[in-house]
């Protein structure tokens, strides 16, 4: 496993750690892989608060012991199962991988029985992992939206792990997705991700009228905001069409606020809401878009030696960072 010393200069240290004892109710995996996401980051910086030691919530491997109680049929030892943020919940709380339990940047981790999330076995677990926390994040996103078929989609922080994703999912859902972000290099990543317009809103002093400037007049059906920046909401806000939606993903930095006069909400009859991963069926509908060759999530793979390496880096890189954690044989 990867220990996390958290804090403004995270460092990660590669420990040997005894393989879990499991209790009758939960079962054992053996990671082959696991994401690095955003959330991870700020994790790693402190900015939610403590956090476990091992950090991690998009891992896929197989189970290897099964507890003695378990009676579900995915409880079955050598399945292909996927481990994401949310790893169990009772009441009104929910656990979080790497935040309240051990996460996935191990070679093993606990999961209980009503939180197997079984995976297609015919897809490479590295294109799975993404899957797991991005995918399902932007994949949920359009579900929530429900924007109209055919209609404008725009996806704000379009280049990120989520956005690009967003991106792809939204053009294989039936809709025409709009990228908003900044900078050439982005601007290619999004086209590449699958966006039919790109809107750099470091070049655009409003984006509302670039926007319809380049759809010949129309707006969207529905806005996905990703880890919105301090303007963004406001100006995906903006972008919206009569009955259009505007959806909150990700982990907004600290000072991204929403200011508005509820009035166009009124008037316009708009809808804001916010959206969180996804549960066990849209993690197996947002897989079966990978498996069918629809979605393709671009990703970096490194080795656990280089995650603190590459960890402060996410944003920086082309597609989402995975971690190998044993040999593709398995
Ligand atoms: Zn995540």
């Amino acid at each position: 496993m990867i220990s996390l010393q958290q804090g403004p200069g995270f460092r990660f240290n590669i420990q040997n750690l005894a393989i879990p004892t499991i209790n009758p109710q939960v079962v054992l995996v053996e990671l082959e892989v696991s994401g690095f996401c955003g959330t991870d980051l700020s994790l790693a910086h402190g900015y939610f608060g403590p956090c476990q030691p091992i950090l991690g919530h998009e891992g896929v491997g197989r189970i290897v012991a099964v507890g003695s109680q378990c009676t579900s049929d995915a409880a079955v030892v050598g399945r292909l199962v996927g481990v994401g943020w949310i790893r169990d919940a009772c009441g009104f709380c929910r656990v979080f991988s790497g935040r309240d339990v051990p996460g996935t940047l191990a070679q093993y981790t606990v999961v209980p029985e009503r939180y197997i999330t079984p995976l297609p076995e015919d897809v490479p677990s590295e294109m799975l992992a993404p899957i797991m926390c991005a995918g399902v994040t932007a994949f949920k996103a359009l579900k929530v939206a429900s924007p109209i078929q055919g209609s404008w989609v725009g996806i704000s922080g379009a280049a990120g792990g989520v956005g690009s994703l967003a991106l792809a999912y939204a053009r294989q859902m039936g809709y025409r997705p709009i990228a908003i972000d900044g900078g050439e290099r982005r601007r290619l990543a999004c086209m590449d991700a699958g966006a039919e317009i790109y809107l750099d809103y470091q070049k655009e002093d409003n984006l509302r009228s670039a926007l319809l400037l380049k759809t010949d007049g129309e707006l969207c059906s529905a806005m996905i905001v990703c880890a919105g920046a301090v303007t963004a909401y406001e100006a995906a806000l903006d972008c919206l069409d009569y009955h259009g939606t505007l959806v909150a993903v990700g982990i907004p930095p600290p000072t991204s606020k929403m200011s508005l006069h509820p009035l166009p909400l009124i008037d316009y009859g708009i809808r804001i809401v916010g959206s969180v991963t996804g549960n066990r069926a849209d993690i197996a509908e947002a897989a079966e878009f990978v498996r069918k060759g629809l979605v393709k999530p671009k990703i970096t793979e490194i080795s656990l030696q280089d995650l603190e390496k590459y960890a402060g880096r996410v944003d920086e890189l082309e597609g989402k960072l995975v971690v190998r954690l044993s040999s593709r044989a398995g």
